[in-house]
C-alpha cells in the first residue's frame, strides 16, 4: 500500500466512526475535517444552519481569485437501522481489498482521498484556487447544498468548476434528472352526502387536480429537448398517493395527493408550477370559494433537487476527462448536488469512488482499487493546478 492509500484508509476509518446519519449532528466530523485542512494551510469557513445543529464547511487553498475548482462531498450517511450488517457499520472493516463500514463509499471515501491529498494540493495550488466543499443533509433533499451554495453567492465566493464525488466508479457523470416532491393538500367543507352543493367536496377538487397532472404529463413529452439522452427522455411525473374523505355519505372537506415530477430541464419545472398556480387561481379556488370562502388548495415543497443538464461546453468534463483519461461522459438516474452548483453559475459533473450498487446497503463497501484511483485523478490535478 502507498503512503498517500495508508493515508487515506486511516482518515476514511475515523470518518466512518463519526455516526453522522442525516437525523443527528454532523458537527464534531465537520470541526475534525476543518482542523485537518486548517493543518496545512487552508482557509475554512464552518457555516452553521439555522439551529446551529449542523454545518456546511467551505475551504480554500491557493490564491483568493475567482474561477476555483471545488471538490464537493455530502457528510450524511443513511440509517443503518433494520439493515442486517455482519459488523459494525461505523468501523471500518478491511477485508479482501474492500473497507466496509456505513458512509465508505456514499460518500465519506472520496472526502477522505480528497482531504488526505489537500497537503499535495496545498503544495501546487498557485494559479487557481482548489475548494473543499462538506455538507449536511443530502440524502434527506440537499438541503446543505442548497444553503451552501446561498452562502457562497452571498460572500461572493465564484468557483468555477464543481466535481461531486458520488460513487460513480469514476466514470465521469454529465447528467441527471431533478427531483421535486410535494404534498398538495386541498381544503373543503364537510356536509350531508345527499345535498353535494352546499359543501366543496375536497375530493373532487383532487381529482380535477389530478387530472390537469395527467394533461402536464403529456405536455412534457412534448417538451422533451430533442437531444435528450435521458430515459425517458422526458420530464416525468408521477402520482405516489391520492387520501381524502371519510364516508361514503359525507361530502369530503379533506384531500391530499403526493406527486413528484423529474425535470429533464429546469424550465420543464417553471412550466408546471406556472401552469398549476394559474389552474388553482383561475379554475378551481373561485369555484371552491363560491360556497366556502376558507376553502383552499396549498402545495407544500417537500424537496426539489435540481436536476445536472448536459451541456455542450463544460469545463468540469474536461478537465475530469483529462484526469482521469475517460473519454464518454454518461447519464444517470439519481440525483447529486451537481446540479445545484450548476443552477448557481459553475459547470459541474459527478465523478467518484466506489459503486452506487453499494450505496444505503448493509455492508456498504469501497474497494481499496478505487480508492486508489480518486488518489490519481487528484494528483493529475495537482498536476494541473501547477501548469
Ligand atoms: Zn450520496
Amino acid at each position: 500500500m502507498t503512503t498517500q492509500l495508508a493515508d487515506t484508509v486511516a482518515l476514511l476509518r475515523e470518518l466512518v466512526a463519526f455516526p453522522t446519519i442525516s437525523e443527528v449532528s454532523n458537527l464534531d466530523m465537520i470541526a475534525y475535517l476543518g482542523h485537518r485542512l486548517e493543518s496545512c494551510g487552508a482557509r475554512v469557513d464552518i457555516f452553521h444552519d439555522e439551529i446551529g445543529h449542523k454545518a456546511n464547511l467551505f475551504a480554500t487553498i491557493g490564491p483568493e481569485t475567482d474561477g476555483g475548482i471545488v471538490l464537493s462531498g455530502h457528510s450524511d450517511v443513511v440509517p443503518v437501522a433494520e439493515q442486517d450488517w455482519t459488523h459494525d457499520p461505523f468501523e471500518v472493516v478491511e477485508e479482501g481489498g474492500r473497507l466496509y463500514g456505513r458512509g465508505t463509499c456514499d460518500m465519506k471515501g472520496f472526502i477522505a482521498t480528497a482531504v488526505s491529498m489537500a497537503p499535495l494540493l496545498a503544495d501546487r495550488a498557485r494559479t487557481r484556487p482548489v475548494h473543499f466543499a462538506f455538507t449536511y443533509d443530502e440524502e434527506v433533499g440537499c438541503l446543505g447544498g442548497q444553503a451552501l451554495v446561498q452562502s457562497l453567492e452571498a460572500r461572493g465566493i465564484r468557483p468555477a468548476v464543481a466535481i461531486v464525488g458520488e460513487p460513480t466508479m469514476m466514470r465521469l457523470i454529465e447528467g441527471h434528472k431533478g427531483c421535486y416532491e410535494y404534498t398538495t393538500h386541498f381544503t373543503g367543507l364537510a356536509g350531508h352526502g345527499s345535498a353535494p352543493s352546499r359543501g366543496v367536496n375536497a375530493v373532487e377538487y383532487a381529482v380535477r387536480y389530478l387530472n390537469r397532472l395527467l394533461e402536464l404529463k403529456e405536455a412534457l413529452r412534448a417538451r422533451a429537448p430533442d437531444s435528450s439522452r435521458f430515459d425517458p427522455p422526458w420530464t416525468t411525473i408521477n402520482t405516489g398517493s391520492i387520501h381524502g374523505g371519510v364516508a361514503h355519505n359525507v361530502i369530503a372537506s379533506n384531500a391530499t395527493i403526493e406527486w413528484e415530477m423529474r425535470p429533464v430541464q429546469a424550465a420543464d419545472a417553471r412550466f408546471v408550477k406556472e401552469d398549476l398556480r394559474r389552474y388553482c387561481e383561475e379554475m378551481l379556488l373561485p369555484r371552491m370559494r363560491k360556497i366556502h370562502p376558507e376553502a383552499n388548495i396549498t402545495t407544500e415543497t417537500i424537496g426539489e433537487v435540481d436536476g445536472l443538464e448536459p451541456t455542450t461546453e463544460n469545463e468540469a468534463r474536461d478537465i475530469v476527462m483529462e484526469l482521469t483519461g475517460v473519454d464518454t461522459a454518461e447519464l444517470v438516474p439519481f440525483g447529486t448536488e451537481a446540479g445545484l452548483f450548476q443552477a448557481s453559475g459553475m459547470s459541474a459533473v459527478v465523478c467518484g469512488p466506489g459503486s452506487i450498487e453499494q450505496a444505503h446497503k448493509p455492508d456498504e463497501f469501497i474497494s481499496l482499487e478505487q480508492v486508489q484511483n480518486c488518489i490519481d485523478m487528484l494528483w493529475r490535478l495537482g498536476d494541473k493546478l501547477d501548469a
